[in-house]
């Protein structure tokens, strides 16, 4: 087979030889030409500026200078040799330092000879100081493609040792280009290319890596950006299609007895406005004949779950299974706790299932499950064991999709001939830009209304030194009868150095608030199962007043007389986090509080952090600002999703591209779904070429 050039292995380029291409496919994942030019600069240095030397107020960039050496000097000895050039160009002077390659370098230098330098300066003893810097003499520029503007390249040291620095990366980048076999295929039709005036795709190939000017670099990066986000909608966007014409899905034409009776009985308050509109979007799912797969998003205590319920009673109705999947065991518990205490008397068959239930228990809830009397299946990842099998499962619940790979949805489906119907509750509200790209193929609800009566959690900062403040405080909450959590950040890197953080804060606690007037629960990551259960009944029974915990107290736990919750060291947690956190509290009617605890060190994203937890209680809000002070791959579950592998393209920054490229993606498919029309050719091979290299990118949905 004829590999096209973008294809060709990497070894085969000029000066790459076999051990730097070993180098390149370990440290970069480059194996071909193809990726090496997907391999963009991470900054850009204009170089066609020159800086006057007292113009230099800050270290923290690259700067250019022109100037004359008037001194040259080395000090020390062996290897602690050093050599010092003094430069000046009339309105400061620099110290230019090296440390390596001085024989050579003191070769090139002269007194009295003028040099354009450029690196990164910084201050020592009150002067300016430039180790290892660039040289140049004034007649040397600019070269043919040592364009004014210079790329910069990630490196890592096994790279730079094979001497492939940012100028080795740059060089390869320039034998690649200026190959006489170099050519790019366009991927975009000409009617995208035209109606958004995007730049060839050669011509931006080139001028990301050798811009001729800011302007050019910026069509270049544009173009880029929009081919990347395009494509991922374009698929996304067309396996949407595929599926919802391909897989059918169980009708679910009727309302009937367990629905009307919970409706009418059982529940002892208003749905929200909210909830009605997202029982009404998800009820015209059930009736489509096609298979649902829908996002249902909505902040903390926003009555997701109940809504989930009513949906899971429909199924019921229509003769279907339903399956309620959690992220956690307390979780699974909790939501069977709930569920059978809210449907008791409706006479349902329900069951939980989780890792540790006992092998007999188990048995006959498989019986059960396969000759269809079990009506519903609460558990955690138990649920899609190999073995658990429906005898018609109709619809699957999953709460709290970031901590289910996707791979785990799909396995759920793969069990019954027609695929039970979809429905994710989240309550990481997701930003929208986020959403777009990672779940574009879902279809999505929001509650974005809490249940009348709820007040505003109040938020508080306070520092370290007025701990008696709060603890008094504490004292006064819990003798108006609430309870109080006060949580540990979990420190990833050391499980022992978080069991004795909590510990510590244990016995502050255990002080304060002695028995037999208090008495504490703790539960942490490190406890069994079982006794972490024990202690959260504890607390849920009233018996304990406070709860000391690391994080795994995080989701869905709901204990609806808790009104205070203490955030210890809070400048250690994320934005998302820390919301989290928030919404175990204030489920009651009463007035809840949160208080953030920190020592009086913070970083300034820190400061932003928690000034933004006091300020609002806007869940999504909360996830945009996380996104923007963190970007999108530290969220959680996008890791492991790959497709924010992005290479150029930026959610946060990139958004108005990606409505744009999310509107255009939609109007193809629409037109023409499986790209069959000839105009639309070069999308699909681009895409069977995309699905050819990322074959992971199918488990994304
Ligand atoms: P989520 O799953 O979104 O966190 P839940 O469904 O668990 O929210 O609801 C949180 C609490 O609010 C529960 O105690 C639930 O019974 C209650 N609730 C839900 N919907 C309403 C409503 N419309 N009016 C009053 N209370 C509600
Ligand atoms: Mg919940």
């Amino acid at each position: 087979m004829v590999t096209s050039f973008l294809e060709t292995p990497i070894e085969y380029l000029k000066g790459v030889g076999p051990a730097r291409a070993e180098m390149l496919k370990k440290e970069l994942q480059i194996f071909s030409f193809g990726e090496l030019l997907s391999f963009f600069p991470f900054r850009y240095v204009d170089r066609s500026k020159i800086y006057k030397i007292e113009e230099i107020k800050d270290d923290s960039s690259y700067f250019q200078v022109k100037g004359t050496i008037t001194r040259i000097s080395s000090a020390g000895s062996h290897r602690f040799k050093r050599l010092t050039a003094t430069i000046t160009d009339g309105t400061g002077e620099i110290d230019l330092i090296w440390f390596q390659g001085i024989n050579w370098v003191s070769g090139l230098l002269s007194t009295g000879k003028e040099y354009i330098v450029f690196g990164k300066p910084s201050w020592f003893n009150g002067r300016l100081n430039i180790a290892h810097p660039e040289l140049e003499s004034p007649s040397e520029q600019p070269t043919a493609l040592s364009n004014a503007i210079r790329p910069f390249y990630r490196s890592t040291d096994n790279l730079k040792s094979k001497g492939l620095d940012s100028k080795g990366i740059s060089r390869m980048m320039k034998t690649l280009l200026l190959s006489d076999k170099f050519t790019i295929p366009e991927n975009l039709t000409e009617e995208i290319l035209g109606n958004l005036r995007l730049m060839g795709r050669q011509e931006a190939f080139i001028n990301i890596h050798f811009p001729s000017d800011h302007a050019t670099l910026k069509k270049a990066q544009g173009r880029l950006k929009f081919e990347e986000l395009f494509y991922i909608q374009l698929r996304l966007l067309q396996q949407k299609f595929i599926r919802s014409h391909k897989l059918d899905g169980h009708i679910f034409p009727k309302v009937g007895d367990n629905l009307n009776n919970f409706y009418h009985h059982y529940l002892s308050f208003e749905l929200t406005g909210a909830q009605k509109r997202v029982i009404k979007e998800i009820r015209s799912d059930l009736r489509s004949g096609q298979q649902m797969n829908r996002l249902l998003q909505g902040d903390v205590g926003s009555g997701k779950t109940l809504v989930a319920l009513m949906i899971m009673l429909i199924a019921l109705d229509n003769g279907y299974q339903t399956c309620l999947m959690a992220p956690t065991e307390i979780l699974a518990n909790q939501h069977y706790q709930t569920i059978s205490g809210m449907l008791s008397g409706l006479g349902i068959k329900m069951a939980l299932l989780t890792g540790s239930t006992r092998q007999a228990e188990r048995k006959k809830i498989f019986g059960e499950l396969l000759d269809g009397s079990m009506q519903i299946l609460i558990g955690t990842h138990a649920l899609i064991e190999e073995n658990v099998l429906f005898r018609h499962l109709g619809l699957v619940v999953i709460d709290e999709q970031h901590r289910f790979g996707v791979e785990q949805r799909a396995r759920l489906w793969d069990k019954n001939i027609i695929t039970p119907h979809v429905l994710v509750m989240t309550a990481t509200p997701i930003p929208r830009t986020l959403a777009m790209t990672l779940y574009g193929d879902l279809e999505f609800s929001v509650i974005d209304e809490l249940p009348p009566g709820r007040k505003p959690i109040i938020t508080r900062h306070v520092y370290e030194p007025r701990r008696a403040e709060v603890f008094k405080f504490i004292r006064k909450m819990i003798g108006q009868g609430s309870q109080v959590y006060i949580v540990y950040p979990l420190i990833k890197e050391s499980e022992t150095l978080d069991l004795r953080n909590l510990m510590e804060g244990f016995e502050t606690v255990k002080t304060a608030f002695p028995a037999p007037e208090y008495a504490i629960s703790m539960v942490h990551g490190q406890m069994k199962q079982q006794e972490k259960d024990l202690e959260m009944q504890r607390f849920l029974q009233k018996e304990t007043q406070i709860m000391v915990a690391t994080t795994v107290i995080e989701v869905g736990v709901d204990v609806t007389n808790a009104a205070v919750m203490v955030i210890e060291n809070a400048e250690r947690f994320g934005l998302s986090q820390l919301h989290q956190l928030r919404g175990r509290v204030g489920r009651g009617g009463d007035q809840a509080y949160c208080i953030l605890m920190t020592s009086y060190k913070l970083t300034a994203e820190a400061k932003t952090r928690i000034e933004t937890m006091v300020s609002t209680n806007d869940g999504f809000f909360i996830a945009e600002k996380d996104l923007q002070l963190r970007g999108p791959g530290d969220l959680e579950g996008t890791q492991q999703s790959g497709i924010l592998n992005l290479k150029i393209a930026d959610i946060v920054k990139d958004e108005k591209i990606l409505k744009y490229a999310r509107n255009i993606a939609t109007d193809i498919i629409r037109e023409d779904p499986v790209l069959e029309k000839e105009k639309n050719e070069v999308l699909s091979r681009h895409l069977k070429m995309m699905n050819k290299f990322k074959e992971n990118w199918g488990l994304i949905s």
